[in-house]
């Protein structure tokens, strides 16, 4: 479970309530209640202390975004040389019609992800055949 969802928040959430809810939540499970969970209280611990500090916040936001993209499915798996080459990088048409474009230098390690800006799909991009 992400930090959002143990306190019951959303990620856009405010600090404040990022602050109420965990008192809360903690409140209720902290170990010296009959109701306590010491298990729950320190992982509650944990997440306030990352979602409470603007940069481990940020840093962790990120890591959620990359964890989601790489769960992401697969629209479909391309070879370099079905893409067109342009100056300095690589496009090829979108399912949505949008047009899907990489830098050169991003491609440099394949296979690479490519996502749409438009419809979000990933494509992946293989080594040339
Ligand atoms: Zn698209």
């Amino acid at each position: 479970m992400d930090k959002y969802s143990l306190l019951g928040l959303s990620r856009d959430c405010t600090e404040e309530e990022i602050r109420n809810a965990y008192k809360r939540l903690a409140l209720k499970c902290h170990p010296d209640k009959p109701t306590g969970d010491r298990e729950t209280f320190s992982s509650l611990e944990q997440a306030y202390k990352t979602l409470s500090e603007p940069s481990a916040r940020a840093s962790y936001d990120n890591e959620l975004a990359n964890a989601s993209k790489l769960m992401h499915p697969v629209w479909q798996a391309v070879n370099l040389d079905d893409m067109e080459l342009l100056d300095d990088s690589y496009r090829m048409d979108c399912r949505c019609g949008a047009s899907l474009q990489a830098g050169k230098q991003s491609l440099v390690n394949l296979p690479a992800l490519i996502e749409c800006n438009d419809c979000s799909t990933m494509v992946r991009v293989d080594p040339a055949a």
